[in-house]
């Protein structure tokens, strides 16, 4: 396969690997062309790691996610008599900040289509932790979708087949081809399919850190920048915050465990720096859809809702339910929990100055919350919990963390993960914001 209609592919895959750049025609004919089989998956690979090593300038990435999005159907979520709203976060561990803030923003009038994914690799997926409800399904059809955010004004559920296939292709090819870690094809690929889920607006929540795919705050700014810019050249009002992930996020990692975790802030409690980037995240997004401005403290101006009282007052948990009821889950069904556990603990007295992020991630993965590859299975109640964070005073003896799985055959690999997980010192150590920058 090299000509297969107007272009020649692999003139496209030289012209990149020598420098060039590719004009909008040939970049949609690429990708369609991909899409419909016309290429093959080599050539496409070829192309994607040329792309990887000479990066795409902004135009190039513009008619990269244009052609993405144009592979399926664009929604018009225009009809659902709420502003719509959406939320991406590039990944971290511990991160189900989705489930308190999807259900908290809906409670304050906005609509949230959240179409997800699941996870690959450490981060986890959210429809990995909504699986482990009894009951709820992540499938929808077209019109119980359209049902559910116009009545519930929340929706998580699987992204169809036609929200940007040429995306859904050129991900597992990346994934097996050692081409995922380039930031066009990260942007592109996550715009696109935001793009074409029909939100007006969206805010992305870019992590930095150990245990972030961005090591570092310039990486994130770029993946940042250039992913606004990309929304808001399509027509949605996009906005990012940069936040911290060399700890990880709350008390756990783990499906049915984040649930749980997800269910303590719902009721107006749970872990501080869950609430704080749920609030922050919330408040964000309500401004983005017009129903709040953000006044000089970051609270949400007189007259719209907050999501701190929607936490608080509960009406947060009251969309939480009926966004699981409506999708066939039953809100007051025991959590699955994992048959067997195992605890570490602290070698010495003194206070916690690290917990790495990726090394929790693993460990979990590890035990079974996450999949090696697409069709593995999950376990619903794997994962770790961590008792202590940097900053608490510990004792030797101490139960630092405790792994959780059904197969204690994977508590050795955990525990190699976890070699060097953590720290400790004579001193607290300094402490970072947990958010590090905002752009739109
Ligand atoms: N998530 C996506 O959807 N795409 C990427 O390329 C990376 C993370």
């Amino acid at each position: 396969m090299t000509s297969t209609g107007a272009f020649d592919v692999v003139d496209l895959i030289r012209a990149k690997r020598d420098g060039g750049r590719l004009d909008d025609a040939r970049i949609g004919w690429v990708l369609d062309a991909y899409t419909r089989g016309a290429v093959a998956e080599e050539q496409m690979a070829a192309l994607a790691m040329a792309v990887l090593i000479r990066g795409m300038d902004r135009a190039e990435i513009a008619a990269w996610t244009a052609a993405m999005v144009a592979s399926g159907r664009r929604a018009d979520l225009s009809g659902m008599g709420r502003p719509t709203v959406d939320k991406h976060s590039t990944g971290g561990v511990g991160d189900m900040i989705t489930l308190p803030l999807t259900p908290a923003v809906a409670a304050c009038g906005a609509a949230v289509p959240q179409l997800s994914g699941r996870g690959l690799g450490h981060t986890g997926g959210t429809l990995d932790k909504l699986e482990s409800i009894p009951g709820w399904r992540a499938s929808l059809t077209r019109a119980e979708y359209d049902a559910q955010l116009r009545e519930v004004g929340a929706v998580i559920c699987a992204a169809g087949d036609d929200l940007a296939p040429a995306d859904r292709r050129l991900y597992a090819l990346r994934d097996v081809t050692g081409t995922v870690e380039s930031t066009p094809l990260i942007a592109s690929s996550i715009m696109s399919k935001k793009i074409a889920e029909g939100t007006a607006a969206l805010v992305l929540d870019v992590k930095v850190g150990s245990g972030a795919f961005m090591k570092t705050l310039d990486d994130a700014t770029e993946l940042a920048r250039t992913m606004v810019d990309l929304g808001t050249d399509a027509g949605v009002r996009t906005v990012a915050l940069l936040t911290g992930m060399d700890t990880p996020l709350g008390r756990a990692a783990g499906n049915a465990l984040e649930v749980a975790q997800a269910l303590e802030v719902l009721a107006g409690g749970g872990p501080p720096d869950v609430v704080e980037l749920t609030v922050t995240l919330g408040r964000e997004m309500l401004a983005a859809a017009g129903l709040a401005g953000l006044g000089v403290t970051g609270a949400a101006r007189a007259g719209g809702r907050d999501p701190a009282d929607a936490l608080r007052d509960g009406s947060a948990m009251d969309s939480w339910r009926a966004m699981i009821r409506a999708q066939g889950g039953d809100p007051d069904a025991p959590l699955p929990r994992a048959r067997h556990t195992d605890t570490v603990t602290a070698d010495a007295d003194g206070v916690l100055t690290r917990l790495d992020a990726l090394a929790v991630g693993v460990a979990a993965w590890r035990l079974g919350a996450g999949r090696a590859r697409k069709e593995d299975p999950v376990q619903a109640g794997a994962g770790v919990i961590w008792h202590a964070r940097p900053g608490d005073r510990v004792r030797a003896g101490q139960a630092l963390l405790t792994l959780h799985t059904d197969t204690p055959e994977r508590f050795a690999a955990a525990r190699e993960a976890l070699a060097g997980v953590v720290a400790i010192g004579d001193r607290a150590p300094e402490t970072a914001p947990l958010v590090l920058g905002r752009l739109d």
